[in-house]
């Protein structure tokens, strides 16, 4: 592509991704925590702060979380709307879903939050159909970016906002150097103590290395269409925040 980014060997990728989540589902949650030490929290609460859903009845306003796994920003979004907002969660992954639908039905938002399986390059959406589009740690793991970015705004209405969340390039000396250590030695060997299997944490590590920077990344979401495209980092960079709209 236009960026450099790897679209070889696509089918085998999406494949691979698929067997990580499976395997790691049910514990998902979990790993997430301990392999960001519970900052993934923190970034996600500043993700739907940012994204200010309205709080107001009967605004009908409605949210697509694509590669939303277990539910994670779909839960807060409606929980920061009053549960006014909607709420669907796309994943590609059946396991990641069910996890994250009993989620939602012990948590009493059952009815404010469906599940369905879709792939992010090819949304099962009608166009102009959602107010705001989100992924979080999920368009990394996409084959054809370009392409879901594109999916991206089809399903937005006019005005509707887009926002991803997803591992970046560190800008502060020596946490660079310090991460770079983190992710590389300890995050396939704590993912092999908790789920028995350090491979797919080795393989999430390398699609991190090798996803484009915040400039890069800005670049692509302006060529799907997207308009004042910007991105804020959280924690030097360790994750970014990429916004734009669709006008
Ligand atoms: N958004 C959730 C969160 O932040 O906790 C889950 C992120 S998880 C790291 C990545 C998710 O992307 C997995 O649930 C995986 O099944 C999903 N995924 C991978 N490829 C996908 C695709 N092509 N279309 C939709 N979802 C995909």
């Amino acid at each position: 592509t236009s960026f450099g980014y790897a679209r070889v060997d696509e089918g085998r990728k999406q494949a691979l991704v698929d067997e990580v989540f499976h395997k790691v589902a049910e514990r998902y949650d979990l790993m997430n925590d301990l392999m960001s030490g519970g900052l993934h929290r923190v970034w996600k609460d500043a993700m739907v702060s940012y994204l200010a859903p309205p709080r107001a009845m009967g605004s009908g306003w409605r949210l697509l979380d694509v590669a939303g796994g277990t539910g994670d920003i779909a839960t807060r979004v409606v929980r920061r709307s009053n549960e006014m907002a909607r709420a669907v969660v796309c994943d590609i992954n059946e396991s990641m879903l069910n996890v994250g639908r009993d989620r939602a039905e012990k948590a009493g938002l059952g009815d404010v939050i469906t599940f369905t399986q879709g792939n992010a390059e090819d949304l099962p959406f009608p166009d102009r159909s959602f107010d705001a589009y989100t992924i979080a740690f999920g368009i990394r793991n996409v084959p054809d970016i370009p392409k879901a970015l594109r999916e991206a705004r089809r399903v937005l209405k006019r005005g509707g906002r887009f926002l991803c969340l997803e591992f970046s390039e560190v800008d502060v000396p020596v946490l660079d150097k310090l991460y770079d250590t983190f992710s590389f030695q300890a995050i396939p060997v704590v993912g092999k103590w908790v789920t028995g299997d350090g491979d797919p944490y080795q393989y999430l590590v390398e699609s991190i290395r090798r996803f484009p920077n915040q400039e890069r990344f800005a670049d692509m979401i302006r060529e799907a269409g997207f308009e004042r495209v910007t991105y804020r980092n959280y924690s030097g960079g360790i994750a970014a925040l990429h916004s734009g709209w669709k006008l």
